[in-house]
């Protein structure tokens, strides 16, 4: 009889995951169903591209169900309300769902009540953490290319997708030279980690010393170590610093896990992520696993306002193709290989970009982190962009080792 693998989300992880499976067991070994809320995939790397204009959310979206079609995993359109560990079964608002393996990759909550005033809906802060919030985004962006004024960007403490809030400062400050307008916009880039770059992975090479320069050639002003602490109408609050102007507020928030995870009995912490092991089995229980921001991943170091531990979508991937090697594995008796997690990836500044690999993720590494700048790189992540969608709107999986 075929084993049933159930695979919840199905954005980087549920689809890497999806695919590794198939391509180790065929139908008649293995019935896969994916569970996503979202009836398409969206490219989430591109969301600071969407934010500052330059992408429709069309452009960067595909319908899931053809693709998974394609590979015979069935795809289930629901959203998945609870986990029943003793009973092995995924409760949705449509149906249940039995399962002998369960690979959760439902992704974050972003934890916006963490700083008063971040937005939407509560308060006139932005953050690009979802398709929805990136084009509320870019409304107030186009408000500010009308009414310039003062801005604040950076991210909050607890932080741990720190990478965007650079992309997003360099592209606003690019896109306000392009328009004349940036002698009208005073920037401030404010940031929980100890010093830039550290990206809450302690750093990279030097990328401290290049961001550093980077920020002040552009006029750009920063405060590192910097606890935000309310967001209200013309301006941001920073502990120890006071209030800073600013007619636009985008501050990437802390993370949690989604509702449905944090509030099954068992299985998540108190953030709601899903502790895990090496091979990302949950530690406690049998046939669970967790990939991608879903899995709990200590920070690498106590900083003096917390940053944490940044789970990209390379990691992402590497993450999920380790799960479903280990669930084929055990299927025939043995147990999957392990990896240290290597970090790639192209931070976009706007008219070029820099290229950062490490080696592991945490420190101390095996080798000297590379870290390069230049417009290839910029040009290198839109070709990934573009060939990542393709590959993955037509079932194929695209080798991700450049690009992100
Ligand atoms: C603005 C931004 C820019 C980024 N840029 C980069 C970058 O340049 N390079 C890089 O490597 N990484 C980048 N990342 C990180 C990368 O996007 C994440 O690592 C990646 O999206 C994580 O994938 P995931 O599968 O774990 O979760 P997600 O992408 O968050 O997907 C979660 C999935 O779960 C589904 N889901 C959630 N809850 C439920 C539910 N209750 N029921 C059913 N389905 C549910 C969702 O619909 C979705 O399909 C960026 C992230 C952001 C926010």
């Amino acid at each position: 009889m075929a084993v049933r693998v159930v695979i919840l989300g199905g954005s980087f992880g549920g689809l890497t995951t999806a695919h590794e499976l198939r391509r180790r067991l065929g139908p008649d070994r293995a019935e896969i169903t994916l569970i996503a809320s979202d009836p398409r995939f969206t490219f989430i790397p591109s969301l600071p591209w969407v934010a500052l204009g330059s992408r429709s959310l069309d452009r960067i979206s595909f319908e899931l169900s053809g693709p998974l079609r394609a590979q015979q995993v069935r795809f289930a359109h629901e959203t998945v309300l609870g986990i029943d560990a003793d009973r092995k079964v995924v409760s949705t608002d449509r149906a249940q769902h039995a399962y002998d393996f369960l690979v959760v990759a439902t992704g974050h909550r972003s934890a916006n009540e963490a700083v008063p005033g971040l937005g939407p809906g509560d308060g006139p802060g932005h953050s690009p953490m979802s398709p929805l919030e990136a084009e509320e985004l870019a409304a107030a962006v186009r408000g500010l290319l009308t009414h310039p004024g003062p801005v604040v960007f950076g991210a909050a403490p607890g932080a741990s997708c720190i990478g965007p809030a650079y992309e997003l400062v360099f592209g606003l400050d690019h896109l306000l030279r392009l328009r004349k307008l940036r002698h009208r916009v005073p920037i401030t880039f404010v940031t929980p980690e100890p010093f830039l770059g550290h990206l809450g992975m302690g750093g990279a090479g030097k990328i401290r010393q290049l961001l550093e320069g980077a920020l002040e050639e552009r006029d750009i002003g920063y405060h590192t170590s910097a606890a935000v602490r309310r967001i209200s109408e013309g301006e941001v609050e920073v502990e120890g610093v006071g209030p800073i102007p600013s007619v636009l507020s985008v501050v990437i928030p802390p993370l949690g896990g989604v509702p449905a995870v944090a509030g099954s009995p068992g299985l998540a912490n108190a953030k709601g992520f899903i502790g895990v092991d090496s091979r990302y089995r949950h530690v406690r229980l049998d046939g669970i696993y967790a990939v991608g921001v879903a899995a709990a991943m200590p920070p690498v170091e106590e900083t003096p306002v917390p940053v944490n531990f940044p789970k990209t979508g390379h990691m992402t991937e590497q993450m999920a193709v380790i799960a479903a090697r280990d669930i084929a594995a055990r299927i025939s008796g043995h147990d999957g290989a392990t990896a240290e997690l290597s970090a790639r990836c192209v931070l976009d500044m706007g008219d070029r970009g820099v290229y950062m690999a490490v080696d592991p993720v945490r420190p101390p590494r095996n080798r000297i982190p590379t870290v390069t700048v230049g417009r290839r790189w910029r040009l290198i992540k839109v070709g990934f962009e573009r060939a990542y969608l393709w590959s993955a709107s037509h079932g194929h999986r695209l080798p991700t080792a450049l690009g992100w």
